[in-house]
């Protein structure tokens, strides 16, 4: 999980132009679980969306009671936004006039799957009108989201690590389940892509994670008595970031904290089976200069015109666990501190691609007439460091720890307690 912030923020206020026609949360869904419902964005600014299902299904009115159409098995639908307004198109012939509400899209049988885009989802799918384009979501219980994102998000595993998938279980529920109560009056909770959690629907489901799911079902991270987040990342490097180093400004939460990662009795560590684990970036000045000018106005106010040429790019200070605290950037327009997970999205290569953690060392080389040659960067981990150590847990799962064990490590001072 790489949580891109501005990216996030964007996308929400994207949304939140069809905040007024997205049906609430529907009970029906969830009548025989007692897990909440989330909406999950398949798609934020979709031209068209093609709906099928694997039974016949349901085309329901933004209430999600007043039925439209009742397509067959086969019967695949093109959904269009137009002025503002949906449209649908069956492959049939059937038309459904240009409306200004959403739709709600129900497969009959309750295993059968809808499916968009060719991929198959549980609960259903509701479509509705963003600005000029469309906004696809997925509703569907907590505990049948979790099977299609902890796969994804803790990669395959064998057996003998199912303790660190189980771990993953509970920070993905713990995750999701704040995302719910603090979304209220947005369309949608998560989005179902890095920026949250990587959502692949019904077809990413494996039985062993959700063996790990069902057997932690309900079970999240609470803190004085009050359910809270559970961050992670694929890789601290060593030592894991309290959350006020990267994300600047963000409340103290003190299940937060820096953790080592040392393998008692020995200089490893827990996540150095991650072999991407040490990175070393090297950008020659032209890169930099495009990256800055691309991107530095994102991380930093006042930049009237341009950004400038580059002329130094240098550390400022380290923070607790000895991450990178800022990036002094000086041009020959001006001079910026770009502080905490900002600095992964300012200097970046030509392939557009965040720097891997904050975790790193800058070293600058310059010309003999001043001006900057290149930078190398030289860094451990990925990711903004926070909570969980996803390499961590799978390296604690496989010397025997208990998954109790691996989250009260990396969130300390947690219970795990059932939400339902
Ligand atoms: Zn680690």
């Amino acid at each position: 999980m790489r949580r891109a912030q501005p990216a996030l923020a964007a996308l929400i206020a994207l949304a939140a132009c069809a905040a007024t026609v997205i049906p609430a949360r529907n009970e029906a869904i969830q009548a025989d679980r007692n897990d909440p419902v989330i909406r999950v964005a398949l798609a934020t600014s979709a031209p068209g969306a093609a709906i099928g299902a694997t039974g016949s299904w349901r085309v329901y009115a933004a209430d999600a009671k007043t039925l439209l159409y009742r397509p067959s098995a086969r019967d695949s639908w093109q959904f269009e936004a137009v002025g503002g307004r949906i449209r649908g198109v069956a492959a049939s012939g059937m038309n459904m006039a240009a409306r200004s509400g959403g739709v709600v899209l129900r497969p009959v049988e309750p295993d059968a799957f809808m499916v968009f885009n060719g991929k198959r989802y549980r609960g259903e799918i509701v479509i509705a009108p963003a600005g000029e384009a469309l906004l696809v979501i997925n509703r569907l219980g907590l505990e049948s989201y979790l099977r299609g994102v902890v796969p994804l998000e803790i990669g395959r595993r064998l057996e003998p690590e199912i303790a660190a998938v189980k771990a993953q279980a509970v920070a993905a529920r713990s995750y999701a389940h704040t995302r719910i109560r603090t979304s209220l009056g947005r369309p949608f909770d998560v989005v179902g892509t890095v920026a949250n959690q990587v959502y692949g629907g019904a077809d990413a489901e494996t039985s062993m994670t959700d063996i790990a799911i069902s057997e932690t079902r309900g079970v999240a991270l609470h803190y004085a008595g009050l359910p809270v987040d559970g961050p992670y990342h694929a890789s601290c490097g060593g030592r894991t970031a309290a959350a006020g180093e990267v994300f600047l400004g963000s409340p103290d939460r003190p299940y937060l904290r820096s953790v080592s990662d040392r393998i008692p009795g020995s200089d490893g560590h827990y996540c150095d089976i991650y072999a991407r684990s040490a990175w070393t970036r090297m950008l020659d000045a032209s890169e930099i200069n495009a990256s800055l000018e691309r991107y530095l106005r994102d991380h930093v106010s006042g930049i009237r015109g341009g950004v400038g040429r580059a002329m130094a790019i240098d550390e400022a200070g380290r923070t607790g666990s000895g991450r990178l605290a800022g990036l002094r950037i000086r041009t020959d327009r001006g001079s910026h501190v770009v502080r905490g997970n900002g600095m992964r999205f300012v200097i970046r290569p030509s392939n557009g691609e965040i720097l891997p953690s904050t975790y790193f060392s800058a070293r600058s080389v310059r010309r003999a007439n001043g001006d900057l040659e290149r930078v190398t960067l030289t860094g451990r981990g990925n990711g903004h460091g926070v909570g969980m150590c996803q390499w961590g847990a799978i390296g604690r799962a496989r010397a025997g720890q208990s998954w109790e064990s691996i989250l009260q490590t990396y969130f300390p001072g947690t219970r795990l307690e059932t939400l339902y």
